[in-house]
């Protein structure tokens, strides 16, 4: 276990009511820092009271976006400890996005420690109540006062923490989404497979349209042929057609998700064949016409598993397993959760306790 020097904070925030905590908005009372200086590499980790960071407006991360973050949870369980869900997998697909973003890669295990002594440190803020969690959003920024184009010498990597409530307040209720015809999310070559924030800026006006009409979440096509489905709003997307799962591969512009990960493992494990691989709208709202469309779900690490009940694409809509969960769809809910707050065992060796 590594040691950080510690900073406390004078004055403890109170702890916000669990049945009403809203997404992303309650901050813990501390923080994690570390930061990076060409020639001296990622050094001087510590944790500080939660505060503003103070930079210069000239800092590279404002305008040129040289940016990259996570996103993890930490879980109550039933024994009252505390738990991570693949914490390791997050640091490397960190390191992912440092290497397409020019930004210096973080020491794997120091990154992880650092993680791991502010969940600890701010374990209280783990609730209890069913289906919450600890969110943690680990992040790195450019920092160089400069508004040349180039490579920065200073990054700072900060991790922040925010309880959140159960996502499924009324149950898991399948969502609507809508196939995006105008904007793309990612392009090979891009940035689609890292989390940075561009990918994010980019995707909010297809998100804010398809809210005005009603769906819950756009389905993005590649952006190359405009053909072939990616991803679901921030989620992977999965479909259950003649008994078998498709995903859609790995190929540049999508991003690979630890929970996507964790299903097809889950899903092969239960002897159910799954094919990763290109499948476009036309033959995915084809087969739905059929009725050969069995399920389809989102995956990540927010929602877990979010079914999806009802598709539209231009003029057609397509309804999905009656608008209603369906079984595959559950039992990896089930299983995946299951695991993440420890009622049920771990055989992967998926979770690390704090
Ligand atoms: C984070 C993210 C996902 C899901 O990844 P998980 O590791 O499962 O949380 C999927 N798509 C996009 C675009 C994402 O940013």
């Amino acid at each position: 276990m590594q040691e950080f020097p510690i900073t406390r904070a004078e004055t403890l925030k109170p702890k916000p009511d669990p049945k009403t905590l809203v997404f992303g908005k309650t901050f813990t009372d501390h923080m994690f820092l570390m930061n990076y200086e060409t020639g001296k590499g990622w050094h001087n980790g510590r944790i500080v009271p939660y505060a503003p960071l103070c930079l210069e407006p000239s800092a590279m991360v404002f305008h040129y976006a040289q940016e990259v973050f996570e996103g993890m949870k930490a879980y109550r369980s039933p024994e009252g400890g505390v738990q991570l869900f693949r914490p390791m997998d997050n640091v490397r697909r960190m390191n992912e996005s440092c290497e397409r973003m020019c930004i210096p890669k973080l020491p794997e295990e120091t990154a992880l420690e650092g993680i791991k002594a502010l969940v600890r440190l701010e374990s209280d803020w783990v609730p209890s109540e069913s289906g919450t969690s600890l969110y943690i959003r680990p992040f790195i920024i450019a920092t160089d006062p400069s508004v040349g184009v180039h490579a920065s010498h200073t990054y700072l990597f900060c991790v922040i923490c925010c309880p959140v409530g159960a996502y499924y307040k009324e149950g898991l209720n399948p969502v609507r989404i809508y196939v995006e015809n105008e904007d793309v999310r990612a392009v090979k070559g891009g940035t689609g497979y890292t989390k940075c924030g561009g990918n994010y800026a980019a995707s909010i006006r297809a998100s804010a349209r398809a809210e005005e009409q009603g769906y819950a979440q756009v389905l993005w096509l590649d952006g190359v042929h405009r053909k072939y489905i990616e991803e679901v709003g921030s989620m992977n997307v999965m479909f259950k057609l003649d008994g078998e799962v498709i995903t859609p591969e790995l190929t540049g512009s999508v991003l690979p998700g630890i929970t996507r990960r964790s299903c097809l493992e889950l899903l092969r494990d239960w002897g159910i064949t799954v094919h990763e691989r290109l499948i476009s709208a036309e033959e995915l709202f084809a087969a739905a016409q059929a009725g050969r469309l069995e399920e389809a779900w989102g995956t990540g690490t927010a929602a877990v598993v979010s079914p999806i009940g009802e598709m539209g694409w231009k003029d057609l809509h397509v309804g999905i397993s009656g608008g209603k969960i369906g079984g595959l769809t559950q039992k990896l809910y089930d299983t995946l959760t299951g695991i993440q707050w420890g009622t049920e065992p771990d055989p992967y060796g998926w979770t690390v306790k704090l």
